[in-house]
């Protein structure tokens, strides 16, 4: 595995790769792998020649107050965990490589970015399509991967990528859940051990919420049971939102009227810890 930290390397490499007909599948993520992660770089590697992966937490995505600074690092064990799937390359670039002195573009999907999440990260999704924008830019790849459990940002980037005709595929990858269904997240080395406990509640919330909608079953009752469940437990010290969307526009529904398939989504705080998850519901 090579591992490349000068995106003009890597946009070089990569167009190499395509010109000589090569299919190139790439992986964006933050690092701290998991089995998320991991998931999609095994996919990645099934469908095409060339497996790029690459690690960069984005100062762009994230808010003044939020976690940039202790968002959890571990570069060394990531590096052998790709090395085991036999991924291609590594791009590990520098900050100051990716925002240049007076870097002053970004990329802003109207609409889609201020729901859900955006609501309370106002400039989150600004930070993410730009730089998913120039990682593509620098990986030309035929398909990039994405997980559902950050569905919004599927949903963003690929406006992002229609309106902006940029050639690669979007593949969403499903969520991949720890035993007692808490959807991996890097973000879920913060919690404490209770914390921990409690973090189950929201796929319960949600696989129950599921039923409902497939039952057919009101969506304010709905909506009322999910936040019922989630305010019952005392860590969960603050709800986002919880409740029932467009899975395309990700306006919340208030009757799924004709709708084959819907998004059921929840955001919660338990202590300084933002938990996301969703389940797409086909009815
Ligand atoms: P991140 O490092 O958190 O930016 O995530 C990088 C990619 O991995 C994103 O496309 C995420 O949606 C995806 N991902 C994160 N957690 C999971 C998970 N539990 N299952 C599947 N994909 C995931």
């Amino acid at each position: 595995m090579e591992i490349i930290r000068i995106p003009r390397i890597l946009q070089d490499t990569c167009f190499k790769q395509r010109m000589h007909g090569r299919s190139i599948g790439f992986v964006p993520t933050m690092g701290a792998l998991h089995e998320g992660h991991l998931s999609l770089i095994k996919r990645a590697a099934s469908e095409n020649d060339i497996t790029v992966v690459s690690i960069f937490v984005n100062p762009m995505q994230f808010g003044p107050s939020e976690d940039l600074a202790s968002y959890p690092r571990d570069v060394e064990n990531d590096i052998l965990k790709i090395r085991e799937l036999k991924a291609d390359i590594l791009f590990l670039p520098d900050n100051s490589l990716m925002y240049a002195e007076g870097f002053s573009t970004s990329i802003q999907v109207d609409g889609l970015s201020e729901r859900l999440c955006g609501h309370f990260r106002p400039g989150h999704f600004r930070g993410v399509a730009t730089v998913v924008a120039k990682l593509l830019n620098l990986t030309s790849p035929t398909r990039a991967y994405f997980g559902q459990k950050d569905f919004q940002q599927t949903v963003v980037i690929k406006r992002m990528v229609r309106d902006l005709n940029i050639g690669a595929e979007i593949v969403v990858c499903p969520t991949i859940r720890e035993a007692d269904g808490l959807a991996m997240s890097s973000r879920n080395r913060y919690l404490a051990a209770e914390e921990r406990t409690t973090a189950a509640t929201l796929y319960k919330a949600l696989s129950r919420a599921s039923q409902q909608v497939v039952a057919g079953e009101p969506m304010t009752r709905i909506r009322e049971q999910l936040h019922a469940m989630l305010s019952a437990e005392p860590k969960i010290t603050a709800i986002d939102y919880a409740s029932v969307f467009h899975p395309e526009t990700l306006q919340e529904l208030q009757e799924t009227g004709q709708l084959k398939e819907v998004l059921i989504a929840v955001a919660v705080r338990i202590g300084k810890t933002r938990l996301i998850d969703n389940l797409i519901v086909n009815r």
